[in-house]
C-alpha cells in the first residue's frame, strides 16, 4: 500500500520542535549546554571553524552560538514556517530579550536608511525608534498601519525606506495589521516588512504566509508562557540574514540568549498550541462578559463583532483571537484603581502571556509618570484596563472580575 505523507498538526510540531540528534547519553530532554567556550580537537579544527569551513569544530564561543540556544531557534522557526513549502530556507536567531531581537533586527535591516513604523507600538520599541534610531544614522517616521494610503504616502516621501515595522496585534486597542497588503506595499517600494508577532504567536497568525520578511518575538510572553524568563527570537529567510549580516550584528552587539533561558523557553514552545487554544477560548468568554457589564464602557478584542477589524482578524487569525483584551471602565481612573485593588485570582502585574491572568491599569501603573500628551498619543485613557487572560477556568476569571467590579472603593 502506498503511504501518503500526512502533514503533522501544529501541536505535534510544537512538541517535537527543535529536537536535534540525541547526545552521547541519549538524553530525552534537550540538555542545557551551560558553557561559554568549546574545546577544539586540534589547531586544524579551530582554524576551520574560524574560516567557516567544513570539518571544523561546530562551536567556538557561546556568544556566537550554543546547542541549547540553537534548539530553541529551530523550534520557533518550525512554528513560524509551519505550512510554508520551503521551511528549510528560513532560520531562527535567539536573543536575551525581545528588545534585543527587535533592536538588533532593526539595526541590521535598516542601517543607514529609513524606517516606516506603526504609530502605536510596544513602549520600548517606540522609544528606541524615536530617540535612539535618529542618533544611529537611521531615520524613522510613523503611520497608522490600518490606513494603507498613509503608509504609501510615507513610503513616497522617504524613498530610502528599508524597513516597514509593525505588530501583528498592537496595544492598546488590539489593532490587527493587514500584513498581506502591507507586504505588497513593502515589495513595491523595495523595503522589508518586519512583524512583531508577540501577541498573536504562530498559533493565531503566521506572518510569513502573508508575505512578511522578518518575524520577531518577545518570547518572555506566550512562547515562554510561564512568566519565568526574558527572551526574544527573530526568524527570517537565510538570504535576509546574509544580506543584512544579522548574525554579525548579533555577535558584536552581543544580545544572544543564554542556554538556561533558551532551555526554559524551549519547554514553553512544547505546550504553546495547547495553551493558546485555552487562552483564546477564555479570552472570548471574558470579552463577552465584559462587553455585557454595565460598568464597562467598551471592550477591545478582535474576536468581538464590535472590533473595527473583526472581519480582517477573522480572515487572518486561525483558531481564535488570542488572550489579550483591553477595556474601558465607565468610572474612569478611580474605577480602575478600585478594580486593581479588589481582584483576587487575577495577578496585578505588567507583562502578558503567562499561564495566570495578569491585569493592569496603565493610567495608575505603567503610564502614571507619562505626560498627558504622550498618554493620549498611545491611546491610554484613565479608565483603560489591560488583561492578559490566563488558562485558569474561564468561570473563575469571570467570577473574580465580577466580584471586583461590584466593589467601588
Ligand atoms: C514585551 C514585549 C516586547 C519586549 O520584549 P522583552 O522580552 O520585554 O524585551 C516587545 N514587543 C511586544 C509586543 C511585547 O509585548
Amino acid at each position: 500500500m502506498m503511504k501518503t505523507k500526512i502533514k503533522p498538526t501544529l501541536e505535534s510540531v510544537a512538541v517535537h520542535a527543535g529536537e536535534g540528534k540525541k547526545d552521547q547519553y541519549g538524553s530525552h530532554a534537550t540538555p542545557i549546554y551551560q558553557t561559554s567556550t568549546y574545546v577544539f580537537d586540534d589547531v586544524e579544527a579551530g582554524a576551520k571553524a574560524f574560516r567557516h569551513e567544513e570539518g571544523g569544530a561546530s562551536h567556538v564561543y557561546s556568544r556566537l552560538g550554543n546547542p541549547t540556544v540553537e534548539a530553541l531557534e529551530r523550534a520557533v522557526c518550525e512554528l513560524e514556517t509551519y505550512s510554508l513549502d520551503n521551511p528549510e530556507d528560513y532560520a531562527g536567531m535567539a536573543f536575551g530579550s525581545g528588545m534585543a531581537a527587535i533592536t538588533t533586527g532593526i539595526i541590521a535591516l535598516a542601517k543607514g536608511g529609513h524606517i516606516v513604523a506603526q504609530d502605536a507600538l510596544y513602549g520600548c520599541t517606540s522609544q528606541f525608534l524615536k530617540e535612539e534610531v535618529p542618533v544611529m544614522g537611521m531615520s524613522c517616521s510613523f503611520a497608522d498601519m490600518s490606513d494603507l494610503f498613509q503608509v504609501e504616502m510615507e513610503l513616497k516621501k522617504h524613498p530610502e525606506t528599508k524597513l516597514i515595522y509593525l505588530e501583528s496585534i498592537a496595544n492598546p486597542t488590539m489593532t490587527v495589521a493587514d500584513i498581506k497588503a502591507l507586504s505588497q506595499l513593502a515589495e513595491e517600494y523595495g523595503a522589508k516588512l518586519m512583524v512583531d508577532n508577540t501577541f498573536a504567536t504562530p498559533y493565531h497568525i503566521r506572518p510569513f504566509e502573508l508575505g512578511a520578511d522578518v518575524v520577531v518575538h518577545s518570547t518572555t510572553k506566550y512562547i515562554g508562557g510561564h512568566g519565568s524568563v526574558i527572551g526574544g527570537v527573530m526568524v527570517a529567510k537565510k538570504e535576509v540574514y546574509e544580506e543584512s549580516e544579522a548574525a554579525l550584528f548579533r555577535k558584536n552587539l552581543g544580545g544572544i540568549a543564554g542556554p538556561m533561558d533558551a532551555w526554559l523557553t524551549l519547554n514553553g514552545v512544547k505546550t504553546l498550541p495547547l495553551r493558546m487554544k485555552k487562552h483564546a477560548e477564555n479570552g472570548m468568554k471574558v470579552a463577552r462578559f465584559l462587553e455585557d457589564h454595565p460598568k464597562v464602557d467598551h471592550v477591545f478584542y478582535p474576536g468581538l463583532e464590535s472590533h473595527p477589524q473583526h472581519a480582517l482578524a477573522s480572515s487572518i487569525m486561525k483558531d481564535g483571537y488570542g488572550g489579550m483584551i483591553a477595556f474601558e471602565l465607565v468610572g474612569g481612573y478611580e474605577a480602575g484603581v478600585s478594580l486593581m485593588n479588589n481582584v483576587k485570582l487575577c495577578t496585578l502585574a505588567v507583562s502578558l502571556g503567562a499561564v495566570d491572568t495578569l491585569i493592569q491599569h496603565p493610567a495608575s501603573m505603567t503610564h502614571s509618570i507619562v505626560d498627558e500628551d504622550l498618554k493620549k498619543q498611545a491611546g491610554i485613557t484613565d479608565g483603560l484596563v489591560r488583561i492578559s487572560v490566563g488558562i485558569e477556568g474561564a468561570e473563575d476569571i469571570i467570577a473574580d472580575l465580577e466580584q471586583a467590579l461590584e466593589i467601588q472603593n
